[in-house]
């Protein structure tokens, strides 16, 4: 039978480099409030367990291939170009943004166009099939950094988790339970979601949608305004009228093209 891959990384490392863990068993929780890496932890990005990073001066760790310095937030090494595990962000591994080439501590205002090109040649660079000949560590590794990579590039690219992750830098948790508490705005909601109950025709239900996506529109413009001013507790409720009115879209989709 063969090794397991983190067996094999196991006998691969070198002692100077266990210092920084090779990480690539990256399920275990995290052990202290201060620990930012729910990223590397793969739960749900809308449920991260973390405080702001603070990964900026971390040391470099050692490649596991040619044991030369390696920076923690790259997924190849400078010198040997050997791919490398990804290291949890309180070891010093990259947050989302960081994945993608931005600046650590993010920022709501993005440009998506920019955001895909970095998604794409970061993934030309992991992607596993550029490692199959290499073996099976590389190939796993690549795995995992192309698996990481597509999350955070999933995560940021859309307003509400991109809010919601921004929001998690800064300890700001927003809940799937979190209910409107503006009662003239939950008002407005649940009309809008009675008008959609009663249209009977697809025009109806067209003119409606359109209604509820010129809402969504304006909810991340005031995000934008929200995060831009660092009021935090206006982005969380945004976050949730934003998500009331995702789920109104949705809703209209459902009836114009009903599940069979
Ligand atoms: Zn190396």
């Amino acid at each position: 039978m063969r090794p397991s891959v983190p067996s094999l990384l196991r006998r691969s490392v070198p002692r100077s480099a266990t210092s920084s863990r090779i990480a690539f068993n990256v399920a275990r929780p995290a052990t202290s409030s201060t620990s930012s890496s729910f990223l590397l932890h793969r739960r749900p990005y809308s449920t991260p367990s973390s405080s702001s990073s603070s990964s900026t001066s971390s040391p470099p760790r050692a490649c596991w291939s040619c044991h030369q310095p390696c920076p923690p937030t790259t997924p190849l090494c400078s010198s040997c170009s050997a791919i490398q595990p990804v290291l949890p962000t309180s070891e010093g591994g990259p947050n989302l943004f960081q994945l993608l080439g931005l600046p650590e501590k993010g920022s709501f205002a993005i440009d998506e166009g920019a955001l895909k090109l970095a998604f794409l040649r970061g993934s030309k660079d992991v992607h596993p099939d550029g490692f199959k000949g290499k073996g099976e560590i590389e190939y796993q590794l690549a795995q995992h950094q192309a698996s990481i990579l597509n999350k955070a590039y999933y995560t940021l690219k859309d307003p509400l988790p991109r809010a919601q992750y921004l929001l998690s830098l800064s300890n700001v948790e927003v809940q799937e339970s979190d209910s409107i508490t503006d009662q003239s705005l939950l008002m407005e909601i649940m009309e809008a979601r009675e008008a959609l109950d009663d249209a009977e025709s697809e025009e109806e239900v067209e003119s409606l949608r359109e209604e509820h996506r010129e809402k969504a529109k304006q909810a991340v413009k005031q995000l934008g305004l929200a995060f831009e001013k660092g009021d935090l507790q206006r982005a969380k409720d945004l976050c949730t009228e934003l998500r009331y009115w995702d789920k109104a879209g949705e809703a209209g989709k459902d009836k114009v093209h009903p599940v069979d």
